[in-house]
This record gives C-alpha cells, structure tokens and sequence, in this order.
C-alpha cells in the first residue's frame, strides 16, 4: 500500500526551499488528500472540474486548490471561486472568460498561463511565440479581475533527459524573458511551475518555483 505520509515527508525533504510543492491529487479519493493534509500538506492539484468541485466540500477549508487541467469553457463559471490558482489557462478565449466570470462574482482569480513546448499533439497550451505575441500586444491590461502569476508548462513524455532539460530551458527562457521586460510592467508575476513526479528535479535545477507531484506522492492513479 502506498503510505502517502512516508512519501510527502520524503519529497518535502528533498525540495528545495523557495518551491512550492503541489500533491496532484487527481482520480485519488478523498482520504488519500486527507493523509497528506494530516502530513502537513495545503496545496493540491485537480485535473477535472466536477472532481474538484466534489472532493473541496469534503475537506478542509484552508486547502489551496490548483486547478492544473484542461479548462473547458462551459466549466469556468463553476470552478471561479474555488480555486487558489488555475494553472492551466491555455487560450485568450478561456482568459477572457475567466475575468469577466471573475467579475460577476467579483473575487480575484489567480492564474499561470500554460505554454506547450513539448513534442505531444495533444498537449494544450500557447506555442512560446504566441504567448510572447500576447504580452506584447498588451492583452492583459484590460482584465480586470484576473491576476497572472506566471506560466506553467510541461516537458516531453521521454526519458531522454536532454530533451526534458531542453523543454524546461525554453519554459523558463519564456518566463524570464517576460518578467524581465519592463514594458509589460508585471506585478506578481512570479511563478515558474514545472516538473512531475518523473522529472521535477530537472525542472528545478532550469528554474522551477513551483512543483505538481501526484504519483509519487500517492501512487499509481486508479483511473
Ligand atoms: C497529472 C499531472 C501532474 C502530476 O503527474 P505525476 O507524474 O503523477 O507526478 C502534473 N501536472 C499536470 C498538469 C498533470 O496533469
């Protein structure tokens, strides 16, 4: 059985300090969050709104929620209000949504924009130019209730380290190069989250600020 205490205290001693530690709790039942949350752990990770929106009622109040998956549209107006940050906001569409949702119920949503570096089809996410191109055409002055913190990005599913190592670079490359610039004027915009379970210490040594650990942390998902 996975003792997903023994395993939080294990990761949590070998990250380093100044990153933050997501448990991707995703397709993990609810005591399993509670193991971990008894373990000292505040901050976790969902893939999927209605899973979210079920397991959040049944656990303590001061967990910090990330959203960390694919935001459908049609699901944005449940999920605003229940989350400490999405992390995977992968379009300007799904932005816009966001901010004007954020508004009718007038709270401050956090998010890190997902940029798609890696070598999958599937993954969502602006390429690196069209997250740039949004910068620079100043498109996140007018939002007035979403607060971007940063980026969010994965590597490719390999196990050639070169090749993950070069994925993370061009992340953070991307981060930098727009925190750095002084005409887009950011506030806050501090995050770097990259790196799972396979390759999250790679991901810190390119940089990472912020980690989104699930299997190692609670085992095999049960899908
Ligand atoms: C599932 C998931 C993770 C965690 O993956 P593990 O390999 O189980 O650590 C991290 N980030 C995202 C975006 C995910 O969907």
């Amino acid at each position: 059985m996975t003792d997903v205490r023994e395993n939080i205290i294990k990761v949590k001693a070998e990250i380093p300090e100044g990153v933050s530690l997501i448990a991707v709790s995703k397709f993990h039942p609810v005591e399993a969050i509670r193991e971990a949350y008894e373990a000292g752990q505040r901050a976790f990770g969902e893939s999927r709104v209605q899973e979210l929106l079920l397991k959040e009622p049944a656990l303590p109040c001061d967990i910090r929620w990330h959203f960390i998956g694919h935001l459908q549209t049609n699901k944005v107006r449940q999920l605003i209000g229940k989350t400490y940050l999405i992390e995977s906001v992968d379009s300007e569409r799904l932005l816009r949504l966001i901010d004007s949702e954020s508004a009718k119920r007038d709270v401050i949503t956090n998010v890190l924009m997902q940029v798609h570096v890696a070598k999958e089809e599937t993954k969502f996410g602006f390429y690196p130019e069209e997250l740039l191109d949004f910068f620079n055409k100043h498109g996140y002055e007018s939002l007035t209730n979403t607060h971007i913190c940063g980026i969010m990005g994965m590597a490719s599913n390999t196990d050639d380290e070169d090749r993950v190592r070069k994925d993370f670079r061009e992340i953070a490359s991307i981060f930098k190069q727009i925190r750095e610039n002084p005409e887009f004027g950011l506030r806050g915009f501090d995050t770097l989250s990259m790196g799972m379970s396979g390759d999250w210490k790679i991901a810190v040594e390119e940089g990472a600020n912020m980690v989104r650990i699930g299997s190692a942390i609670f085992g095999e998902r049960q899908y």
